[in-house]
């Protein structure tokens, strides 16, 4: 059943308007009796088209379905910038398996810079790739997208007791796999990737002392940026139990 996000709802109706209503009418077009899932930020129905008028489609709520697709652990990332549209790569891909947000860092060696004149554009591209990957995945709520930061912003951006680590290629003896097996999951989780130059060791160090973030290994290859960072979410979200 093909899903769309509702623009509201009463617990017996939904109904669907804008891009949603569009999807629905002009693209996929149904109408009268179909049968689709409606979901808001809480959870998703299925749902009968009831009737379709001034740009709405109502549909009459059959039942409310228990799976939501959101997992219980927070796990979020922040990812140096990137070239190209591997940023966006890594967003899809990180709804997909989970995330809670996604922060774009520019760091020392982030070759891409971020740019103020496009920064609203971006982030607005970027919210509408993940409510379509939230739409194809079968979650119900969009990881929050951050605007592009620094590393030292994350205490203000993140919830004051997230876990930090940073994704160290030069660390040998912390594997991220076994620190894992000691998280609390009630905790917020944070991972930090570098950009396609990696971390400095400065930006490295700091981290440590000023987010306590573990520097761990993801193992004794060097990964890509975009590669580590949907390596580490799927450690993470697979010893959080959401995955697999
Ligand atoms: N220094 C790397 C090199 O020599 O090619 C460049 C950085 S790597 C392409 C991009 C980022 O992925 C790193 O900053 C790190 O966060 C992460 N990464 C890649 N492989 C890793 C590994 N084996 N262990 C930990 N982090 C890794």
């Amino acid at each position: 059943m093909r899903r769309f996000k509702l623009a509201g709802g009463n617990g017996e109706m939904f109904w669907l308007e804008g891009d949603e209503f569009r999807h629905l009418t002009t693209v996929l077009r149904l109408g009268a009796g179909a049968r689709i899932v409606g979901f808001d930020g809480d959870r998703s129905y299925v749902g009968i088209i009831a009737g379709i008028e001034d740009g709405r489609a109502w549909c009459r709520v059959e039942s409310t379905l228990a799976a939501t697709g959101e997992p219980a652990a927070a796990v979020y990332l922040a990812l140096g910038l990137l070239k190209g549209d591997k940023m966006e790569l890594a967003l899809q891909k990180g709804v997909e398996l989970g995330m809670a947000g996604f922060i774009p860092l520019a760091a020392a060696r982030s070759v891409a810079r971020p740019d103020e004149r496009r920064q609203e554009t971006r982030r607005a591209r970027r919210e509408k790739i993940a409510a379509a990957a939230v739409k194809q995945c079968g979650r119900i709520r969009a990881p929050e997208i951050f605007p592009t930061s620094e590393w030292k912003d994350l205490p203000d951006l993140l919830p004051r007791d997230t876990r930090y680590f940073l994704a160290w290629e030069e660390e040998k003896k912390r594997s991220f796999r076994a620190e894992l097996a000691g998280v609390d999951w009630a905790r917020p989780l944070a991972i930090l990737i570098g950009p396609e130059g990696g971390f400095t060791r400065a930006e490295a160090m700091a981290a440590t002392v000023e987010l306590k973030a573990t520097p761990v290994s993801l193992g004794a290859r060097i990964l890509r940026a975009e590669t580590a960072a949907l390596a580490a979410l799927t450690m993470a979200l697979g010893a959080a139990g959401d995955l697999g």
